[in-house]
């Protein structure tokens, strides 16, 4: 058979741990017999984010921005144990974090839906994805333990001087404060990001707040994205036949739950937090997550939602066995490689994706999976593989699909 060709390369973000092992196997088994498979390679591993001064993360996202498409494999963000284990300079930041940072992206998580793995929601037949939009509100606030009695109020002075204030409460007794804060600049960012994720992927977008409490807070990201909609998506939600939906965050959460699936869901800082959590445990295991990161002008950056799976990786370094789950990490090289193709007009890259996201499907649904699934699976005496197997039951089936 001859290798699918790619014009455009893709970002590759190579990884840590046991993601790391795995990230190599699936281009070994499932990517390089059957693509010529181009790729800017740019080691995120944290000895190399540790030699480079983390300068290495920074070039991966330019090169995303440059290019539109990156695949990432799950990098270690250090704490005080790993700037002990890998002898670091420095507790060198989150790199998604970096990598969102410097994108202005926002965070799309949706479940891989399998036979066999029903999510606790019955009625949920398709997945639910979740949008956060990850800056400000309660995670960027400025607190007060107030002592006594007191007034608090909310003062904002202008550049020219100009005051505006507000009383919050008069105090008679001890109590607490907070501020919080957005900006205009990132919720339309997030509102963009929502809009094209939405296009891309044909699917329904929701959007709820609580702005029948919060009138100026909640409402102004009510109102940015209704005027974003109207302005600039509205007829190509038309022309794609989907809808997008505002409504109170208590009225969604309830409609969530009966809902049968199959579309977005937008959420603030906090909501996103709690709501993501929820929905991902509902719907089965985190070995089940994809994520892709979207910036407003259109940039895609795929990855696991999982982490570097570190108590395998301590296994595999014993010569223990692993079977750890690829299913998720074999999405975000499945997404990246379709988003080329879109992109490059290279259809057999765009069917190769889907082939081989049926055939992972397929394994599974055909009772053959790794540990972390078959404790979950309703699936009768489900065939255990380790972390090698799995991935050749899955080359096994893509065969089939590619012959
Ligand atoms: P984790 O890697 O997601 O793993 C937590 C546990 O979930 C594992 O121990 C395992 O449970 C289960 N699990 C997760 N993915 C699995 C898979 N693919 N197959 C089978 N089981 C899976 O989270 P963590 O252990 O808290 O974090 C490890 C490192 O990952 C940390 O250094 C963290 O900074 C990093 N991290 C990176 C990202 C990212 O790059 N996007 C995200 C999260 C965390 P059992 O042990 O019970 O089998
Ligand atoms: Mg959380």
């Amino acid at each position: 058979m001859e290798k699918i060709k790619m014009t455009t390369p893709l970002v590759e973000m190579d990884g840590d741990e046991m993601t790391r092992i795995l990230w190599k196997m699936i281009k070994d088994e499932l990517l390089l017999p059957f693509i010529d498979l181009k790729t800017e390679y740019y080691d995120l591993g944290l000895e190399h984010r540790n030699e480079t001064d983390d300068q290495v993360t920074v070039d991966s996202a330019e090169a995303t921005k440059k290019y539109g498409v990156a695949v990432k494999c799950a990098t270690i963000t250090p704490n005080a144990a790993r700037v002990e284990e890998y002898n670091l300079k420095q507790m060198w930041k989150s790199p998604n974090g970096t990598i969102r940072a410097m994108l202005d992206g926002t965070v799309f998580r949706a479940p891989i839906v399998v036979k066999g793995i029903e999510p606790c929601v019955k009625n949920w037949e398709k997945p639910i994805t979740l949008a956060r939009h990850a800056y400000g509100d309660v995670y960027k606030n400025t607190e007060i333990k107030v002592p006594g009695p007191g007034k608090a109020e909310l003062v904002f002075t202008g550049e020219d001087g100009t005051e505006i204030r507000e009383t919050i409460h008069d105090f008679t007794g001890a109590g607490i404060l907070q501020g919080i804060h957005n900006t205009e600049k990132s919720i339309t960012s997030f509102a963009h990001c929502c809009f094209k994720y939405a296009l891309d992927t044909k699917q329904d977008l929701w959007f709820a707040t609580k702005d029948t409490i919060s009138k100026k807070y909640d409402h102004t990201f009510k109102d940015i994205m209704q005027e974003i909609f109207d302005a600039e998506y509205k007829e190509k939600f038309d022309a794609a036949g989907i809808e997008y939906f505002y409504t109170l965050i208590d009225d969604a959460v309830a409609r969530v739950m009966k809902a049968k699936g199959g579309f977005i869901w937008a959420c603030k800082n906090y909501d996103g937090d709690v709501m993501s959590d929820m929905v991902s445990s509902a719907f089965g295991s985190l070995a089940m997550m994809t994520s892709v990161l979207v910036s407003p002008d259109g940039n895609y950056e795929y990855e696991a939602a999982h982490g570097t799976v570190q108590r395998h990786y301590y296994k595999h370094l014993k010569g223990e066995e692993t079977s750890t789950n690829s299913v998720a990490t074999i999405f975000a090289w499945t997404g990246a490689l379709r988003k080329r193709g879109e992109l490059d007009g290279i259809k057999e890259l765009m069917d190769f994706a889907d082939k081989l996201e049926a055939a992972c499907v397929e394994t599974i649904e055909s009772g053959s999976m790794t540990k972390d699934l078959a404790l979950i699976t309703s699936i009768k005496d489900p065939n255990v593989l380790n972390s090698e197997g799995f991935i050749k039951a899955i080359r096994v089936k893509l065969e089939e699909k590619l012959a």
